[in-house]
């Protein structure tokens, strides 16, 4: 084992696993991520889920673990786990049970978290992540479940600590992926297509500030050396709440796991996973424990609840809640609707804002001109009122009108813009509108033959360089179009004060 440290401290850059990467190592990334549900109330107890509420006012002697209360399965929370498990690709078997995880914390009153052990409500599927070199790539998913979360511990209030339970008993759909992940970038992807499919689905906000999204990675490295592959140690890192300490927090694991294995030349085995947390200040993941086995939370089925039973009838009716999803639906504008990749990611960064462009185009709206309208003026409007572009007062008729209005040359591409500001704060009609404001264009090619036929008499010598075809003539040849829309201030057609002009132009040479 020295000889072979010695000769990768001396040789690092020789060691390279991955072609695609410089690094001595491949990464290799599983990740866990739990999901709050948005149901109107807990997973078994009739509370209302709130966020930011006075500490201790959504509970109930169920969530506060009192002595014998019993559960009451939430519906509606299943049907949301279902949902989401279907939309991965998962098999949803017909049989699913209840297991009590026991653990000992002051946020969990009943000592023992209510959650699903070895007959998950779903298992075997995948989900596809666009990547950022162009292209997809499919991450298997072992198994999501359902179970509680906990309260929150609270230890900024004195020289104790204190502890809120508002939280306790949210539905959580936990989602474990298989090692399938090879870059923080790839994990970045999944977490992000992951939200992207919540959302659209409605069965989470998915907002990572509230605490919706958490993350625990599993990170390792296989390092390749004279045939033989190395995998160090693998570590958990614990509860992350952005995207970009999910990142991080790997590329961080990666260069320390490939450090310690230069000095330990410590390799993975049975029990040697450790956990480790996040420190966002210091932006170094930080050792918490050795990792607790399985059997240390003595599951067993809870008998307080009844199994349930997933029967064909009731999976079929939650299929068809199924929506397209967003990955679905970016290739679809990009195939369909001739959008770059770019434009159509963002059109589908929220469901209310890809169904208002699609509405658009239904009505006859261009594609490009619509796609524009609405990420340029209408994403940045519904991001300054907080809400959904579609709760703005223009409709996908108005935009669709708009983009016309830009095709016919009735209005300049800057006159949509103003008038979808306009229309998206205060409503009406968009010709009306136009009309109103005096951004009409206009094509009256009469109107515009006088004006190119002063222009032309009052500038001599741009005419002169256009005509003799100088080596100014085409910057003459704009100022000229120039001089005639500012003539028309600023409403003349630019297209047919070109045409105009250049028949005029070419007939005098
Ligand atoms: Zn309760
Ligand atoms: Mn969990």
């Amino acid at each position: 084992m020295k000889g072979l440290l010695n000769d990768i401290c001396a040789n690092p850059g020789k060691f390279v696993a991955n072609k695609m990467s410089t690094k001595p190592y491949k990464i290799i990334v599983g990740l866990e991520i739990h999901v709050h549900l948005a149901t109107r109330t807990k997973m078994f107890c009739g509370c209302e889920l709130a966020y930011g509420e006075a500490a201790n006012t959504r509970t109930c002697p169920v969530c506060l673990g009192m002595p014998g209360t019993l559960p009451v399965m939430n519906k509606t929370a299943v049907e949301y786990a279902i949902l989401t498990a279907l939309a991965l690709n998962c098999e949803i078997p017909s049989f699913t049970k209840w297991d009590r995880k026991s653990y000992y914390y002051p946020d969990l009153p009943k000592n023992y978290q209510i959650s699903q052990y070895d007959l998950p409500l779903s298992r075997a599927g995948s989900i596809e992540i666009p990547l950022e070199e162009g292209g997809t790539k499919r991450i298997r998913i072992t198994r999501a479940h359902l179970e509680e979360d906990a309260g929150k511990n609270v230890h900024t209030l004195g020289p104790f600590s204190a502890v809120d339970l508002n939280r306790a008993g949210t539905p959580l759909l936990e989602i474990v992926t298989e090692p399938d992940m090879n870059s923080p970038g790839e994990v970045r992807a999944l977490a992000q297509e992951l939200q992207r499919i919540v959302r659209f689905l409605g069965v989470s906000e998915g907002d990572m500030q509230k605490g919706h999204m958490r993350f625990e990675p599993n990170v390792n490295l296989h390092i390749e050396h004279g045939g033989q592959v190395f995998k160090t140690p693998i570590t958990e890192v614990k509860n992350l709440n952005s995207f970009r300490a999910l990142e991080r927090s790997i590329a961080y694991e990666a260069a320390r796991q490939y450090e310690e294995f230069l000095e330990t030349g410590q390799t993975l085995q049975m029990g040697n996973k450790k956990t480790f947390g996040w420190d966002d200040v210091h932006e170094m993941t930080v050792l918490q424990r050795e990792k607790e086995e399985a059997h240390d939370y003595r599951y067993f089925p809870d008998p307080d609840l009844v199994p349930v039973e997933v029967g064909p009838e009731w999976l079929e009716e939650i299929r068809g809640r199924m929506c397209e999803l967003p990955l679905a639906m970016q290739n679809r504008l990009v195939s369909a609707c001739g959008l770059s990749e770019y434009d159509a990611g963002v059109l589908t960064g929220e469901r209310a804002t890809a169904e208002f462009f699609d509405a658009a185009v239904k009505l006859g709206a261009d594609p490009k001109r619509a796609c524009n309208l609405l990420t340029q003026v209408g994403l940045k409007l519904a991001n300054e009122a907080g809400t959904p572009v579609d709760q703005l007062k223009i409709t996908p008729d108005h935009l669709a009108k708009l983009a016309g209005m830009i095709e016919a040359g009735t209005i300049s591409a800057t006159a949509a813009n103003t008038l979808f500001e306009r229309i998206a704060k205060n409503g009406g009609d968009p010709e009306a509108s136009a009309k109103e404001m005096n951004l009409i264009q206009s094509s009256d090619s009469g109107e515009i033959e006088a004006l190119v036929d002063a222009v032309i008499a009052e500038q001599a010598q741009a005419v002169q360089d256009v005509v003799q075809e100088t080596k100014k003539a085409k910057k003459a040849r704009g100022f000229l179009m120039g001089q005639v829309i500012q003539k028309s201030g600023g409403q003349a057609n630019p297209k047919i004060v070109a045409q105009i002009l250049s028949q005029k132009l070419d007939a005098m040479k």
